[in-house]
């Protein structure tokens, strides 16, 4: 993943440029692309800004999100949810997420705010920066497709039925890869007579009172729910392919809850079967599972694949340029287990540096040589492929990465080193890291930069 800058001596050059989404990563894209002299129309489907931020009762008509035909409902934010970053390095670099000081009594100024800070914090965003001038709501963009030149022809549909046709020099893929979900593959499950549902629908524990509830997955989302379900379910068993076959420990704290690996089967009465011969009667199967990368909008004749299975979509140079169709289409936000906001200001950036003909990008073949290294590079070290996007091991090295092409000085050694801290919190009390840490003199550190951005 190596590091390198080519700054331009062309014209710069202003173009007419569609987003699509506003949620943090199409609300920076569109500042950044707005900064640098280019026309911007941000689409979006939902009535406001702050995507999977906007949280919403409303559920989807299936519960797992399987069927084709069910409502769609974009978040999957649950009612109790803290964000698992504190917010000095969840924030965008240049525009900090700090605690609101004032009369607002709404506000929530915790280290790990509820999700509605999180909008709250975004809308504050857009107001500074003007940003909801440029956004289209309640319109869909439904078909992106290539036309001569270069250009790209954007169909979108309003939400009162109108349709809408434009070409524009470029396109910028801003539309998130929280909303479908991906299930676990379990024997027996056809005809399992349980209930089961995805964490996408899940928004409060109260359906889960006095109910056996087995959770699948080891993400946040599936120890947050565990926890949340724990206060009111009879039991709570988490199920998880990360733990070794003979696991089947009780959850330090909790006595009702339960640790075991993957289910083995699952049968038509109702019980569940794990590795190590111990059998759950469970009600419900709560699949927290993660979800697939979904553009049904994206029509580039075979160039950009999404592969929903294996979770990869591609050809990327550096999870952002399709080689073949650089710069008129880009993708902000692809990355996961990673700083998000930060980062997508980087890609931001980036983009809206390359299409100004500010900053130059590799020929099409490095690029791709650089795709297909990276590929060899995941291969070589036995990394499935569904791991393509997940940062976890080049976290720093991609943020640095992304700040050398866009000429941004790299990240401080505080956001460096508080993830680290962040993370071994995590670990050490996965119960209670939202309100007890060690790193105060990092959030220190942390405000005393933010001094240049909020005074
Ligand atoms: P989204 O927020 O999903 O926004 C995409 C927008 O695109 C939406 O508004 C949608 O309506 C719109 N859209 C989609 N398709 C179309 C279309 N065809 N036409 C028009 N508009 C369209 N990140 C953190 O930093 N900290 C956390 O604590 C954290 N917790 C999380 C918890 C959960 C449960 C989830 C799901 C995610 C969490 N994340 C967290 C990650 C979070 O998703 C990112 O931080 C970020 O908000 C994603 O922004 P986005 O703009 O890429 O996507």
């Amino acid at each position: 993943m190596a590091a390198s800058s080519a700054h331009s001596t062309m014209q710069p050059l202003s173009r007419h440029v569609a987003v699509i989404g506003a949620g943090a990563s199409g609300l920076v894209a569109a500042r950044e692309l707005r900064r640098e002299g280019h026309t911007v129309v941000v689409f979006e489907r939902g009535d406001q800004l702050g995507g999977t931020w906007v949280y919403t009762p409303e559920v989807e008509s299936d519960p797992i999100g399987l069927n084709p035909n069910r409502n769609i409902v974009h978040s999957s934010m649950y009612q109790s949810l803290r964000t698992n970053l504190p917010r000095e390095i969840m924030g965008f670099r240049d525009y900090p997420f700090v605690a609101k000081e004032g009369d607002d009594e709404e506000r929530d100024p915790r280290r790990f705010p509820g999700h509605r800070e999180v909008l709250k914090y975004l809308n504050d965003f857009a107001g500074e920066f003007g940003i909801s001038e440029m956004v289209r709501f309640e319109t869909e963009v439904v078909l992106v497709g290539l036309v001569d030149g270069g250009k790209w022809n954007v169909k979108s549909k309003s939400k009162r039925g109108e349709d809408f046709e434009e070409v524009f020099d470029a396109v910028v893929v801003c539309c998130g890869h929280y909303t479908k979900p991906r299930v676990a593959e379990i024997p027996g499950i056809s005809t399992w007579k349980g209930k089961q549902i995805h964490s996408h629908n899940y928004r409060t524990s109260e359906t889960f009172r006095d109910q056996v509830v087995v959770v699948i997955g080891s993400s946040s989302s599936a120890f947050d729910i565990s926890r949340d379900i724990a206060g009111v379910a009879k039991e709570v068993h988490i199920a998880s392919r990360s733990l070794a076959d003979e696991t089947i420990n009780k959850k330090p704290g909790y006595d009702n809850m339960w640790f075991h690996s993957m289910i083995k089967s699952v049968h038509e009465d109702g019980s569940v079967v794990f590795p190590d011969g111990s059998v759950v009667l469970a009600d419900f199967i709560l699949h927290c599972t993660g979800y697939k990368y979904h553009f049904p909008f994206l029509e580039t004749n075979g160039i950009v694949t999404v592969d929903e299975d294996d979770n990869r979509v591609g050809p990327l140079f550096k999870h952002v340029f399709p080689p073949a169709l650089a710069p008129s289409l880009s993708f902000v936000g692809v990355p996961w287990k990673t700083v998000p906001f930060p980062n997508f200001e980087l890609q931001s950036k980036w983009i809206a540096g390359v299409l100004s003909n500010r900053i130059t990008l590799p020929s099409k073949e490095e690029m791709m040589e650089d795709v297909n290294a990276f590929y060899l590079l995941l291969e070589g070290s036995g990394t499935p492929k569904r791991y393509t996007h997940d940062l976890t091991s080049f976290r720093d090295e991609y943020a640095d990465c992304l700040a050398a092409q866009c000429g941004c000085t790299v990240s401080e050694e505080w956001r460096k080193q508080m993830l680290l801290t962040v993370a071994k919190n995590w670990f050490v009390r996965p119960n209670t890291y939202h309100d007890e840490w060690d790193d105060n003199h990092l959030v220190l550190q942390a405000y005393e930069d933010f001094r240049k951005y909020t005074i």
